[in-house]
């Protein structure tokens, strides 16, 4: 094994309420997201995972730009070694904030479901219920790539957006990476929505024939399951493969082999979606 990437979800919390949302985390108990802890669980995997050569870290949420020790956690992934990437809403970008970004992290990923304030109404990713205009999104786009950090988007396609054609604006958005997910029901998190929000295999092959891009990385539902390495909120790692979310006990209490057995992790499954690629970011 060369490459290892792991998401970090570093917390529940959000301030957009989108309806497919994977991440309520509603079964693990979230209270212990203190910066002490959150420095151990990081110790833990980088002690698990520090023979493979190159290892990725992503932050991910809830929404992790809500949390005031994102940089400190940061920079320790860093001083470990691993390459950073961030995943947000992009709702506290400022240009300010993607400077100082700059030297945290190698990517940084925006969510964009949708461009049409209707769909993103729908969907609930809004802010105070007013979605986040397609020219704030380019603009927060531009100063990722001005700050020279790799831009990537990714877009969950589900039966509210799956005929809409966001390729011109992935275009003038430019990002280096488009990761392309078909809407994966998860039971206790966004089941009760499922029905809404599913679409075939034919639809989301359809999306992506309207939408080819250069740097697109499709993702259908099958290829989702067991091919991510997840920590939750609670420090636990979990897994997704039964259509519902599965724990293992936190990497503050037990060593980074423990609990990954006590999850199901496919590497094959991992390679095979495009987990590994060229993510170092040359400086
Ligand atoms: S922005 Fe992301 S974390 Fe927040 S509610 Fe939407 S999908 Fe969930």
């Amino acid at each position: 094994m060369k490459q290892i990437a792991l998401n970090y979800h570093l917390t529940a919390k959000c301030n957009m309420r989108c309806a497919g949302c994977f991440a309520h985390f509603n079964e693990c108990n979230t209270e212990k997201l203190t910066l002490a802890n959150c420095q151990k669980v990081l110790k833990t995997i980088h002690e698990g995972v520090r023979h493979i050569p190159d290892r990725k870290l992503n932050f991910a949420g809830g929404e992790p730009t809500l949390i005031p020790f994102l940089d400190d956690l940061c920079q320790l992934a860093r001083n470990f070694g691993f390459s950073t990437s961030l995943i947000t809403n992009g709702s506290l970008l400022t240009e300010r904030r993607i400077q100082k970004y700059a030297h945290l992290f190698d990517w940084i990923g925006i969510s964009i479901d949708s461009l049409q304030p209707l769909t993103l109404e729908r969907l609930g990713r809004t802010i105070n219920n007013k979605p986040i205009p397609a020219d704030s999104y380019l603009k927060y786009c531009r100063w990722i790539r001005e700050a020279g950090v790799r831009l990537k988007i990714n877009t969950m396609v589900n039966r509210l957006n799956c005929k809409e054609k966001l390729l011109p604006f992935i275009e003038m958005a430019a990002p280096s990476r488009w990761k392309v997910f078909q809407f994966l029901t998860i039971s206790g998190e966004n089941g009760h929505i499922a029905n809404n929000l599913k679409i075939s295999s034919q639809e989301y092959q359809c999306f992506l024939q309207n939408n080819r891009y250069e740097y697109m990385v499709p993702e259908c539902d099958e290829d989702m399951k067991s091919s991510y390495l997840m920590i939750a909120p609670n420090g636990a790692l979990f897994d997704n493969s039964e259509g519902k979310l599965a724990y293992s006990r936190p990497l503050w209490q037990v060593t980074w082999k423990e609990a990954l057995n006590e999850i199901r992790f496919s590497y094959k499954k991992f390679r095979k979606r495009g987990g590994c690629y060229e993510w170092k970011l040359k400086r």
